[in-house]
């Protein structure tokens, strides 16, 4: 029955694309960007604890918001290439 080991290919790739799916969801979710106030400062921090930057109030959250980006898309590149290697 080769068209039944096909659908079963077929079923457990799906299979698998759906786990890294959520691990990569999972990954993710775990560096959200935090923006907290320290005094009258606004600190940027990720939800994985790493620092990202302080600024004062009426300056632009892209100072924040542009390292945690470089800080997610790092880690989460670094993430899939573990995931295949
Ligand atoms: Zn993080």
């Amino acid at each position: 029955m080769p068209q039944l080991a096909e659908a079963i290919d077929t079923a457990l790739t799906k299979w698998d694309a759906a786990t890294a799916g959520a691990l990569a969801g999972s990954e993710a979710a775990g560096h959200a960007l935090i923006v907290s106030h320290e005094g009258s400062d606004l600190v940027g921090t990720c939800q994985c604890g790493r620092r990202l930057g302080r600024i004062t109030p009426g300056r632009p959250l892209d100072a924040l918001a542009v390292p945690w980006v470089r800080h997610t898309s790092t880690d989460l590149t670094a993430a899939a290439i573990r995931a295949t290697a």
